[in-house]
């Protein structure tokens, strides 16, 4: 059993790909390393031979720093016994081998500008702010928008117009901006307050708590928006459409 941030783990492996401390995966490691060798910790630790696991410890956070310079993504390092016999002892669940143990690194965050914010109307018709940032290479893509929810959440994260921010990818995939740098905020910002009316059919929007909604049925974004979700492969799944 692992124990980690409070909770237990029943192996080291689910600990290693929970951490995004890389002082944990070095404590993770140093188990993984016992398990190979047979040792309960405590021998492990008053063995000093064995102390090779701090070189993987060494290993992790290098390969981190230098992720920028390898010639493809990575979002983690995997820690593999190298030793052909102790792999056969130590054997495999029906998942996964006991004798390797992936290490995610936290996600890559950057600073940008955010250039614009623009407004899209929705299928429902629930108008979505969207930054327009200046472009930025974030975890192996060119990210240049990110979706801003509401307005609750620009307020949150005081998020204003020409603003410095943050930037990542959540889970990898989609970027998010994680905050706002007040603190380099250039002169002339301008907070960002939702149109009154439709971007697309001009008609007056209504505003429920932090949503913005335009209620007209005939709004040719939402129209175009429900053929899009109507054919699309989660409802009709039409291959092919023409006008
Ligand atoms: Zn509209």
């Amino acid at each position: 059993m692992v124990k980690q941030y409070g909770v237990l783990y029943q192996d080291t492996r689910r600990a290693l790909l929970q951490t995004e401390n890389v002082q944990d995966a070095g404590v993770l490691a140093r188990m993984l390393v016992c398990q190979a060798s047979g040792k309960s910790q405590a021998e492990f630790l008053a063995d000093r031979d064995l102390y090779a696991s701090e070189k993987i410890v060494q290993e992790v956070a290098s390969i981190n720093e230098n992720r920028e310079k390898l010639p493809c993504d990575i979002d983690g390092a995997v820690i593999k016994v190298n030793d052909l016999s102790q792999r056969e002892k130590m054997g495999a669940t029906a998942k996964f081998p006991r004798w390797a143990a992936a290490y995610k690194y936290p996600p890559e965050i950057k600073p940008t500008v955010v250039e614009d914010i623009v407004v899209q109307v929705g299928r429902t018709g629930v108008l979505t702010p969207k930054a327009v940032l200046a472009p930025v290479r974030l975890a192996g893509t060119t990210v240049s928008r990110a979706p801003l929810h509401n307005l609750d959440f620009i307020r949150e994260r005081d998020i204003h117009l020409g603003d410095y921010v943050t930037v990542q990818k959540a889970g990898d995939i989609i970027p998010e901006v994680v905050r706002s740098l007040p603190e380099k905020r250039p002169e002339g910002t301008v907070e960002f307050t939702m149109p009154t009316h439709c971007p697309d059919c001009g008609s007056v929007l209504v505003t429920e708590g932090p949503i913005t909604r335009c209620d007209n049925s005939e709004c040719p974004a939402q129209l175009i928006k429900n053929i899009i979700h109507f054919v699309s492969r989660n409802t009709k799944y039409i291959h092919s459409l023409s006008f």
